[in-house]
């Protein structure tokens, strides 16, 4: 049935207050088939074959926004949250590694919900989820976060993380701190002593269990699930990886995903390996493209490679949260934008978080880069940090002509604001509301590729409470809920430890 929104504000950055007021939207199937002033003229607009009735939605002091989109999270770390402090990123990775135990299916299908229903209710309707598990690869774990993401109605983009060969460990072993029988070291190739064996056995064998379910899953739900590919990291991947990786993703038309220089550390481990940044590493292979996102991108700094970034069309996506929470630094986003650089927004993991609200990243986009630069007019504007959220979010999903804009023709992803919250009133600037003042609590209905899954506050999807009540009840029987054994602890030391070393020959220019 066609959907008819009328009488609601619409977000416009060329209308007083960036708001249009009194609009329509007409949805039919999964797209925008008219938008403007009400009352729409339903009959012209809809397609002849179609005579239904449309439902109408009341949109009076309601506000339609593009539905945002969180361009990179791990939906695992759902059972961790809150759980860690005071840890930068590689003593915090040995505990997850080191306690997080193995996931059954169920766990995978748990977390993606628990994500998705967070995401939902707070406004956000798209996601992309760089899905990790404590353990080999099984098709089943990759099915069921997908048939949590079909069953939650939220537009999802899942990218399986794998590696083949850390140059942590190598540059950890070099300053004499042995990492490799570490819980980490054991997940991250510190058993693969041959490492062409391993690419021609192991990886090759992942990616092709990977190819598999891409061809069963990519374009699902009527083109709502994307499947794409997660090579975890730069300093985790070598470059027959990293070529094999793109190579499969482009096969299927997907993207690949793929953490990117998030603390110096791993700049320092990747110049140490290969005698140049990741982004110079990367350009030289030809694996730097448009359909190529990359979380983190703190430690991008030199021209030369911000430049290459621009050049390439790759979207790197900035995580403001998880960088404030484990110390990593501050993405250079004003320098990227000044080039041109399309720059998407995640809300990251809920280990590192430690929620999955898209309102809280764009208000952190929005406000840290003031502390970086003196010239205020080179600081994140409140419609730049939305824009992340939207245009860049889309972009990160491949969807940049069909996604993240109110227009006829576009894909039916849209969430509906109450301009009489308390946190909305008034409105003297839509921008600025959406950015400063919101929280999500606004969220009044969210509408995915034309279906209404959040309705007066309401999922009208998932039995939210069953699978809150369900995953509340399995976390207690997870390692990290107890006691830090004493293996893991000696493990986290070695790590503080090498991680001292590095920086202190970091803070000397290495
Ligand atoms: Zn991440």
């Amino acid at each position: 049935m066609p959907i008819l929104i009328e009488h609601c504000a619409i977000l416009n950055p060329n209308a007083p207050r960036a708001m249009a007021l009194d609009q329509s939207i007409l949805i039919e199937g999964k797209h925008i088939a008219g938008i403007g002033s009400a009352p729409l003229d339903t009959q012209h607009s809809l397609p002849t074959t179609q005579h239904s009735a449309p439902e109408v939605i009341d949109g009076r002091n309601l506000l339609a926004i593009p539905g945002l989109i969180s361009a990179h999270t791990h939906s695992p770390e759902n059972y961790m949250r809150g759980a860690t402090e005071r840890m930068p990123l590689e003593p915090w990775l040995v505990w997850l590694y080191g306690t997080c135990g193995e996931y059954t299916a169920r766990d995978h299908y748990l977390c993606a919900a628990m994500s998705a229903i967070e995401m939902l209710l707070s406004g956000c309707a798209g996601s992309l989820d760089h899905l990790w598990h404590g353990g080999p690869w099984q098709r089943d774990y990759l099915d069921a976060t997908m048939q949590a993401y079909r069953d939650s109605g939220i537009r999802a983009t899942v990218a399986p993380l794998y590696d083949d060969h850390d140059y942590v460990l190598d540059a950890a072993d070099a300053l004499g701190v042995d990492l490799r029988g570490s819980t980490y070291g054991l997940a991250h190739g510190g058993y693969r002593p041959d490492r062409e064996a391993y690419r021609a056995g192991v990886l090759r064998d992942m990616l092709d269990l990977f190819d598999d379910w891409m061809t069963d899953w990519h374009g699902e739900a009527d083109g709502r699930l994307q499947t794409f590919l997660g090579p975890a990291a730069g300093q985790l991947v070598s470059d027959e990886c990293l070529q094999m990786s793109l190579d499969l993703a482009r096969k299927h038309g997907a993207g690949m995903h793929m953490h990117c220089v998030e603390t110096r550390l791993q700049d320092y481990c990747i110049r140490r390996a290969f005698g140049k940044t990741i982004i110079q590493r990367m350009a030289d292979l030809g694996v730097l493209g448009p359909d190529v996102t990359l979380p983190h991108s703190v430690w991008i700094r030199n021209d030369a490679d911000l430049d290459r970034l621009a050049e390439a069309g790759a979207i790197p996506v900035h995580n403001p949260a998880a960088n404030l929470k484990l110390g990593s630094g501050l993405m250079a986003m004003r320098e990227m934008l000044d080039r041109g650089v399309t720059v998407a927004l995640g809300v990251d993991g809920a280990c590192s978080n430690d929620n999955q609200d898209i309102f809280d990243t764009i208000r952190l986009a929005a406000l840290i880069h003031n502390l970086k630069h003196h010239e205020a007019a080179t600081w994140i504007s409140a419609r730049e940090a939305v824009e992340a959220a939207t245009l860049g979010g889309a972009a990160a999903l491949l969807m940049r002509d069909r996604l993240g804009r109110l227009e006829a023709g576009q894909l039916a992803d849209i969430t509906l604001l109450d301009l009489n919250s308390p946190v909305l009133s008034p409105m003297n600037d839509a921008y600025g509301a959406l950015a400063y003042c919101e929280t999500g609590r606004s969220v009044k209905h969210v509408i995915v590729n034309g279906a209404v899954v959040v309705r007066d506050g309401q999922l009208t999807t998932l039995d939210a409470q069953a699978i809150a009540q369900e995953f509340r009840e399995r976390v207690a029987r997870l390692p990290f809920r107890q006691p830090l054994d004493a293996r893991t602890q000696r493990d986290v030391d070695d790590c503080w430890r090498f991680w001292r070393l590095v920086m202190a020959r970091v803070e000397r220019g290495e």
